[in-house]
This record gives C-alpha cells, structure tokens and sequence, in this order.
C-alpha cells in the first residue's frame, strides 16, 4: 500500500474526529454564516507529485475553500428552492459514504442495498398518502427525475404510434402539452431528442393564476384528434406556488389516452398537512410523478424521486435497461435499479431521506411544511404592509413574489436584491412574474423561524430607508 494511504488509514480516527469538530461547529453556526461568497481565489492547476495526506488536505480545503462555503443549509437562504439537512439525514448522508455501497439490485447475491432505496420509496409514499402501485428509485435531483420520467413517457408515446423510440431513435411527432413547464423540463425535452421548443402551451386560468385552464386543455386534447400526447402538469409553479386541477385532470384521462406527469418537486409535500393536502387531490391518478427531496424533504443534495406506475414497468426497461450486459439477468425478473434509470454504478442516495423519514415521521414533516408556510406568510405580511413592497401575486403557499412598490420600483429591483443579497443575512433568487421584475423568496428549510423573518424584514427597512 502507498505511505500516505497506509498513514491516512492509520490516523482515519483524528481525521475524522476533525471533520466532525469541524461540522458541528459548522452546522451550529449557520444561523450566522454569511448567505453570499467572496470568490476571489487562485485555481491550481498542478497536482504535486506528492500528496498532502489526508490532514494536509484539509487544512489545505480549510485555508481556501472553506471560507466559500455558504450558509445555504441555513434558515435565510431563500433563493431558488434550497432545503438543508436534518441531523438524521446527515448521519445517513455520512453513512452512505462510509459503507459505499453500488446500490442496484434487491435480489441475488453481492450488494443487496437497493432494498432500502425500495423501502424509503414505501415510506414516501405512505408519507405523502399515495398508493403503492408506483415504482420508483433515487436520481440527483428533479430535473433528472423529470428527465427520467419523461423518458417512459416518449417510449409510451412511441409505442401508442407503433414505434420503439429505445431501440430506433426518436422519429415523428411526439404531442406534448403544458402551462407552465418548469425550465427543467424544457431542459429534458432538449435531452430527449424531443427539443425544448417542441410543446404546446395550453392557457393558464385568468387572475393572477398559473395553474391550467382545463376547459384549454380539453380544447387542444379534442384538436388532436385521438393521436397519444404527454400532459405535463405542475405540483407547485415556483413563483407563485400554483397547482394544476389534478381532480379534473384525472377525469380528462377517463376520457382521453395520454401520459399524465407531474413535476411536484416541492410542491407534492404540501400532502404532508392536512390543510394543504386537498392540493394534489386526484395526483395518484398520474403516470409519473418528480419529487426533489433536497428541497422541502430537508436532505443533503443531492437526492430527488422519481415515480412511475408500475404498469408501466416494461416501458421503463425498454428505456433504461442495460441490454449489453448479459449477467444481469432478466430485468423484469431481478430487479435492479440498473435496468429502471440513467445510472448504472450509483451510492446509496436513499439512505439520508431513510434516516429522516424514520427520524422525525409523518409528524416531523407535517410540522416543517406548516412551519414553512407560517415563515413564508409571515414575509408575506410584511411585504403587504410596507409601501415599498409589493407583492406581484399572493402568496398561496411557501414562496413569496414580490416587487419594489412605486412607480420606479421596476428600474430598481435588480440593485435592490443585489445590495441585500450583499448583507450576507439572506439570500433571494430574482424573477419575472407576468412581465414584471420580482423577487422570490422560497421557504423550505427545516431551521427558518420568526427570529429570522425579523433579521430579514430589519435589513429591508435599512436598505430602503437608505434610498
Ligand atoms: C427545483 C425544481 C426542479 C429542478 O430540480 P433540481 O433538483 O434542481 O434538478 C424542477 N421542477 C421544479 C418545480 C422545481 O422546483
């Protein structure tokens, strides 16, 4: 064995006590780490013929890129959509390092770790009250779930028009209808061969609404004819959280043949309280379903579900599986994650939502999702209040979409959230709503309380008391 992999081995026991030192203090400072980064440093291009030892290189990570690190993890990191970590799922998250698992199939001999990727997909679904007629597995994030859903989804379609898009490529017209398609989803139609310009838009309801006009829907549906279409639908429209009729949805598809997905990256945990459950009525009726779980779900990144009915276990093969590598068997009859997603080789992504689920339960999650809410109306409040906000929608659920009030705020936005994002106390993402500039703030995070809402609120007054 190499010295230094021979001592690291050795000093593993000071090594990672140091990291844990290190974390913690971390983790119990976040309140007060700053949300922005400085990035002025060096990039080193040269590896040196001798290593550092693993102590070396973190003292060498700590002098330079430590002071990077944001406190995205933190309660004032409002932008885009960013969850944290739970304790549990750290220490799973850790886990799944130090036992390095290749997680894939669930039967057989040698690595049998997919079959805690298979219960947590159990608890999920028990998490979010949908029925277990749905497969799923862990990918990096939402966009490759939705990347993967809708990838069953066009071998669906090709199938419904008497091709194989797996086997032959992708040919003819593939008909695909959404509202408001989140930029990940154009992303992965680009990725599919499909092309991201290639859907058409259906209308949203009037009124400050993003959510899809069904009486549109059903318009363009009877406009097609019969020929098969994907319906890309939204669980949670990232400016104004907006949710499509999934009721009225689930009735068209009584009606009419079509691949029904939904992208619920966040908004699919709003089934976690009884008060906002009534959002996704009718979703278990979908083909496919997007779940981000390093969003509300408060897992390290990177992790999110993907969620397709079994009934479509066959396509899902044709799709993914690994057709060249004989020794992996029949893959509708040993199972293996290698055969149903992008990946082949892949870590034990579900263990950190495993830990967190079995940590805090259903009452965990139903307490940071209702927590969440109360954050964002209680910024929500402020911003109605303050003249020189004002909210470009209402807020209907966690994130909140706002403007400078007045009638110079629009030449104004982008300075404003530069110079508060710059206080290092919050951070927001900017938008545009409705031909608007706006500001958004998301809350997912499992730590935000009110103490927090006050710092931010405080750094606003300061800034436009500074005008
Ligand atoms: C965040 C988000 C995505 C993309 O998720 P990643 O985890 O960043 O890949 C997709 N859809 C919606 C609605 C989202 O909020």
């Amino acid at each position: 064995m190499n010295d230094q992999l021979q001592q690291d081995l050795s000093t593993l026991d000071s090594l990672l006590e140091k990291i844990k030192t290190q974390g913690l203090d971390y983790i119990k400072n976040l309140h007060g780490r700053p949300t922005t980064a400085v990035s002025a440093i060096e990039i080193n291009k040269d590896l040196g013929e001798t290593g550092l030892g693993g102590l070396g290189a973190l003292k060498r990570f700590n002098e330079k890129f430590e002071p990077l690190m944001v406190g995205s993890g933190g309660p004032r990191y409002w932008g885009f959509v960013t969850g944290g970590s739970t304790p549990a799922s750290i220490a799973g998250d850790w886990l799944s390092t130090i036992y390095d698992q290749n997680t894939q199939s669930t039967s057989g001999q040698g690595d049998l770790s997919a079959l805690v990727e298979v219960e947590t997909i159990k608890l999920l679904l028990g998490l979010l009250g949908l029925p277990g007629d749905f497969l799923g597995g862990f990918v990096t994030g939402a966009t490759m779930s939705n990347f993967t859903c809708l990838a069953v989804a066009r071998q669906w379609a090709g199938k419904a028009m008497g091709k194989d898009f797996a086997k032959d490529g992708v040919s003819g017209e593939i008909n695909i209808l959404s509202a408001l398609p989140h930029s990940s989803v154009l992303k992965s139609l680009s990725m599919l061969g499909i092309g991201s310009n290639h859907f058409e838009r259906v209308k949203v309801l009037p009124g400050n609404r993003e959510s899809i006009d069904t009486e549109d829907l059903e318009a363009r549906i009877r406009a097609l004819g019969g020929e098969p279409f994907i319906l890309i639908s939204s669980a949670g429209t990232v400016n104004t959280v907006d949710f499509d009729d999934f009721a009225a949805i689930a009735k068209l598809k009584t009606t009419y043949n079509f691949w029904w997905h939904i992208d619920a990256a966040f908004g699919a945990f709003a089934a976690c309280s009884p008060k906002y459950r009534h959002l996704l009525d009718g979703w278990e009726k979908a083909d496919s379903i997007t779940l981000d779980c390093h969003k509300w779900l408060n897992v390290p990144y990177e992790s999110a579900v993907f969620l397709v009915k079994e009934q479509h276990k066959v396509l899902q093969t044709e799709t993914f599986q690994n057709s060249n590598a004989p020794y992996l068997g029949d893959p509708l009859e040993n199972f293996s994650y290698l055969n149903f997603l992008p990946e082949n080789s892949r870590r034990l992504k579900a263990l950190p939502a495993w830990f967190s689920l079995t940590a805090y339960g259903k009452k965990g999650y139903r307490d940071i999702v209702e927590n969440s809410v109360e954050m964002a109306s209680l910024f929500s409040q402020f911003v109605e209040e303050n003249e020189a906000f004002e909210l470009l929608a209402p807020t209907r659920l966690n994130n909140v979409c706002f403007t400078l009030g007045g009638q110079r705020g629009q030449d104004k936005v982008a300075a404003f959230l530069t110079r508060l994002n710059a206080t290092g106390k919050v951070f927001m993402t900017p938008t545009v709503y409705n031909g608007r500039k706006g500001i958004r703030a998301a809350f997912v995070n499992w730590m935000t309380g009110k103490g927090d809402i006050e710092i931010v609120i405080a750094e606003m007054k300061k800034l436009t008391a500074e005008e």
